[in-house]
């Protein structure tokens, strides 16, 4: 008899709710993980608030969560999974749970709906369906929250969000029950008929280990029940009398049989701490499994892919500040990335001091932008656990952070090229231009950037600029390149630009991104050898056979002889060239148009067009 308001859902969760229900049945195991992520993330909302806010800690002590299963009187199974966390007021219930919030729920949306049903499961990992997983096994939902005390909220009551898995509403109602919850939040499931098997502890122990155990920091605590047969105590004489006299040993054995009916089952119940195993960025690398490390990178960062690589180490520099990190990169490049790689900044380093979560944001500058995909894990021993940005700087813990963090990555990517030709071909597609852009932006680190760049050329496929400086001819002093945004490397093979050259057996870097090209242009010089556009006027190779001053003599003579002609090219080209000149530098081609000597090439200044608009 207590009024319930119905709510009809958005339209939005009204779909989302038919595609996991109808196909994401394989998937469904991802539940639990979902409901231990949202409790977790309730509970470190808690204890932040309380940092600036005592009194919402009021009303519940231990900060963990519960997970409890049942048969209900109907004979239906039900888990409960409640936490002691911030809590959802009522006007909270309606809005997290009735309406998609989450950009990236709606992502998803748009995006299983244009992927059959195997790419829709890979879609959960990679956004993460959040609580309404819950229908993947529940028929329907119960909600019952209390919000944590605040200055706002003085007295808060316990609510009760409900739904059915076919209903395209929902129900908010105050919980009959009163505020029974103190604080926090309990999600009731009563389970399908097919998903019975959830109720069994051994599942849900099997399911934590494999895939929430990194899910939450907090505590999780497993409700259990086992039959255990215990022998009951035997009276104390008897056994006196068993160890001070021999003689009643025929009379022992009597009892003895005697004594079997005397075992009893009892039923033991008890709370079982599931994720008892320190995080495992505090365990000592070398006890921690590969498995371990994917699983952890893809709980903590929410991706289904497994990661690349990873490095975990320790952190100690004179300053005060030791911390233990792992470093994760992602199996790919985020898609966003290049969409704005100036702004773009994932920043998804995981501040904890002494195991506690404090911020994933720290800031702008945390890493530089060629860095700012990585995935970082991070935790202080000797911060405060109120530590605000500022402190932070002045402790100089995030520069010294920042500099440990790239010295590892450097290292690990290094240690990629150079072991692991398989890995490197993979991370190389996806990140090699972030390499590019780091050499250009991180000047620090240039020449550990630079090595990992590659480049393709009109001998091979790709090269590196060592590489490439090895396969250098006799008194070759230059790195040419040629550079033309835009076009295939075939297209610039071909060009004129490189025949004379490429007739003359040099290696021409061909460039067709826009990166290649601000890439030289900031570098200019690899190892004291500087680039040589050969697209520019006044090229020279380094092994002419005649000198400087001949050369001149030569074009001279011929250019007095030529005049009639060049005057006459000038006259119908004068629109669109600067000059006409005799060219030493063509093999088979008749003419080319080339960029002046001081000039920029046709390809940068469309870039500095493009940047000043
Ligand atoms: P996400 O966690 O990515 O935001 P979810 O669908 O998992 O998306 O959850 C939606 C929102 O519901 C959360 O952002 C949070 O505000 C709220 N919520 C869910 N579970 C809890 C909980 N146990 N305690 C408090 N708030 C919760
Ligand atoms: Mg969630």
């Amino acid at each position: 008899n207590v009024p319930k308001q119905k709510h009809d859902y958005q339209s939005d969760v009204a779909r989302l709710r038919k595609i996991v229900i109808n196909s994401l049945y394989s998937h469904r195991d991802v539940f639990l993980r979902e409901l231990i992520s949202n409790a977790n993330d309730a509970l470190e909302k808690l204890r932040l608030t309380s940092l600036t806010e005592k009194e919402v800690l009021s009303g519940a002590g231990d900060l963990n969560i519960t997970i409890k299963a049942y048969k209900d009187e109907d004979g239906k199974g039900r888990v409960v999974i409640r936490d002691t966390g911030i809590g959802m007021s009522p006007e909270e219930l309606t809005a997290n749970l009735g309406t998609l919030a989450k950009s990236g729920t709606s992502e998803f949306l748009a995006r299983a709906e244009s992927t059959d049903t195997t790419g829709t499961g890979n879609l959960i990992g990679a956004f993460g369906l959040g609580f309404y997983s819950s229908f993947l096994v529940a028929d329907r939902v119960y909600v019952s929250s209390l919000a944590a005390k605040s200055s706002r909220n003085s007295e808060p009551t316990q609510y009760v969000f409900s739904s059915g898995a076919d209903e395209s509403s929902f129900e908010i109602y105050p919980d009959p029950q009163g505020n029974t919850l103190g604080r926090g939040t309990e999600i009731t499931l009563v389970l399908k008929d097919d998903a019975i098997e959830y109720m069994d502890p051994h599942i849900i122990t099997d399911l934590v280990d494999k895939h929430s155990s990194f899910a939450s920091t907090f505590p999780i605590y497993l409700w259990t029940e086992r039959k255990e047969t215990v022998t009951e105590e035997e009276p104390a004489e008897e056994k006196v009398t068993d160890d001070t006299d021999e003689d009643e040993a025929v009379v022992e054995d009597v009892t003895e049989s005697d004594k079997t009916p005397k075992t009893k089952e009892v039923t033991v119940e008890e709370w079982i701490h599931m994720n008892s195993q320190p995080p495992i960025w505090m365990r000592d690398p070398k006890t921690v499994s590969d498995e371990e490390y994917e699983s952890f990178y893809q709980a903590t960062f929410k991706d289904y892919e497994k990661p690349l690589a990873w490095d975990h180490f320790s952190g100690d520099s004179g300053s005060g500040v030791s911390f233990k990190a792992i470093i994760f990169i992602p199996s790919e490049l985020s898609s966003e990335y290049w969409q704005n790689p100036l702004q773009s900044n994932a920043r998804d380093i995981r501040l904890m001091v002494k195991r506690v979560f404090i911020t994933s944001d720290l800031g702008e500058d945390a890493l530089p932008k060629w860095a700012s995909w990585v995935k970082v894990v991070v935790d202080a021993e000797d911060l405060p656990l109120n530590v605000s940005r500022e402190t932070l700087q002045s402790t100089r813990f995030l520069k010294q952070l920042r500099s440990i963090v790239l010295k590892h990555l450097l290292a690990l990517l290094a240690r990629i090229q150079e072991k692991e030709p398989e890995k490197w071909v993979t991370l190389h597609k996806s990140y090699g231009n972030v390499f590019k852009l780091g050499a250009v932006e991180d000047t620090k680190n240039r020449v550990k950037l630079a090595e990992l760049c590659r480049f393709a050329t009109n001998q091979r496929k790709e090269t590196s600029l060592e590489e490439y400086l090895e396969n250098r001819k006799k008194g070759q002093k230059q790195i040419f390149y040629l550079a033309d945004m835009g076009t295939t490397t075939e297209h610039l093979a071909k060009s004129v630009f490189i025949e004379k050259l490429h007739a003359r057996g040099y290696e021409v870097l061909l460039l067709t991104d826009p990166l290649d090209e601000i890439f030289v242009q900031n570098l200019r010089l690899w190892k004291t050898v500087p680039f040589q556009d050969v697209a520019k006027a006044g090229l020279r190779f380094g092994d002419e056979e005649m000198s400087p001053e001949e050369e001149k003599e030569e074009q001279k003579k011929l250019t007095e002889q030529y005049q009639p002609l060049l005057t006459w090219l000038k006259e119908q080209a004068g629109d669109i060239v600067r000059d006409v000149v005799i060219s030493n530098r063509l093999v088979t081609s008749s003419c080319a148009i080339v960029a002046d000597m001081m000039g920029y090439t046709a390809n940068v200044e469309k870039m500095m067009s493009a940047s000043q608009a």
